[in-house]
């Protein structure tokens, strides 16, 4: 029997609805959700995940202004950027992309996002409110992973859950936010011994290695929920995660594909956030 398919896009419509009703409910109120997104330089992954953004945010109500600083432009040029948005009322979310350049400090820089917009968990002080359970926004391919879980209603209390990974955007949060929902949680990495066993024994795995169909059938067993976050490129240019994606299907009991899995939840992660900012600062006034 084939896995149940955990379809992103499904998971990113449905939170956009909701966002687009609450978006709407701030209008009403004459607030106007909006997310400044800023980028040094041209990379072309984020000059495209800023055109796949600026579609989700139009149907999510949320408006979106684009900051581009040239790439050989100082870190004092984009800091006073930074704390122009940071003071401005009316941007309630602020995306830095990353990495920045070689000549720039990343974190003396991230840390310059006021924690109230820090909608994609820069700020470490946001990683550790993510941590301990108090009002920050997680990462938000992290919380992505959270919100198919709900959305197609599986439940990870009592559950055993296995990350694969343990950087601080995905890996660390992930875990954290399946053991706030009383998940069993074992963080695996690069030095883990019989990481096949290991996962073989978990209800709930999450692959976030950047290591393209490493976890091959031989890691997964009957019953599994698998959540592959990986994105990965084949030398002849095809996108896959870092699950092998057709011995799991065959294997397990639901997984989500790549493309059209996690990634595909992201941005609308970013634009929920976006909106419980404006929320937050409305409730304030
Ligand atoms: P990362 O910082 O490179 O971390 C990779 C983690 O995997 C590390 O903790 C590393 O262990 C571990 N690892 C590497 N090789 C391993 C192995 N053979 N066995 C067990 N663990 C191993 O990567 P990341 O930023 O977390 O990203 C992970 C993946 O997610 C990448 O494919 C990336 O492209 C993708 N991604 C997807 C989205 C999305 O929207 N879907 C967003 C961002 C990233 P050590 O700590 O021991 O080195």
């Amino acid at each position: 029997m084939s896995a149940m398919i955990l379809e992103g896009p499904a998971v990113a419509n449905a939170i956009t609805d909701d966002v687009a009703s609450r978006a709407s409910a701030l209008r009403d109120h004459g607030v106007r959700p909006k997310l400044a997104v800023v980028r040094v330089g041209e990379r072309p992954d984020d000059i495209s995940y800023e055109r796949g953004l600026a579609k989700r945010a139009e149907k999510a109500g949320v408006a979106v202004e684009a900051h581009a600083l040239a790439e050989g432009a100082t870190q004092e040029e984009l800091l006073d950027v930074l704390d122009a948005l940071g003071e401005d009322a009316s941007v309630h979310g602020i995306l830095l992309f990353r990495p920045l350049p070689q000549h720039m400090d990343e974190e003396a820089i991230m840390e310059r996002i006021p924690e109230v917009k820090d909608v994609d968990s820069c700020r470490n002080s946001s990683l550790a409110s993510v941590f301990s359970g108090k009002e920050g926004f997680a990462p938000c391919t992290a919380q992505a992973c959270i919100e198919i879980l709900d959305h197609y209603g599986i439940s990870v209390e009592g559950k055993e859950a296995v990350v694969v990974g343990r950087s601080l955007v995905i890996g660390k949060p992930v875990a954290m936010m399946l053991l706030a929902r009383n998940a069993t949680v074992t963080i695996a990495h690069s030095k883990t011994v019989d990481l096949k066993s290991i996962v073989r024994r978990a209800d709930i795995v999450v692959a976030c290695v950047g290591s393209a169909e490493m976890i091959d059938e031989s890691y997964l067993a009957p019953g599994q929920v698998v959540l592959d976050v990986g994105i990965n490129f084949t030398d002849d240019g095809k996108m896959v995660g870092d699950v092998a994606f057709s011995g799991a299907e065959a294997k397990v009991s639901a997984i989500t594909p790549v493309p059209r899995g996690v990634g595909a939840v992201t941005t609308s992660v970013l634009c929920k956030h976006v909106v419980e900012a404006a929320e937050r600062a409305a409730s304030k006034q």
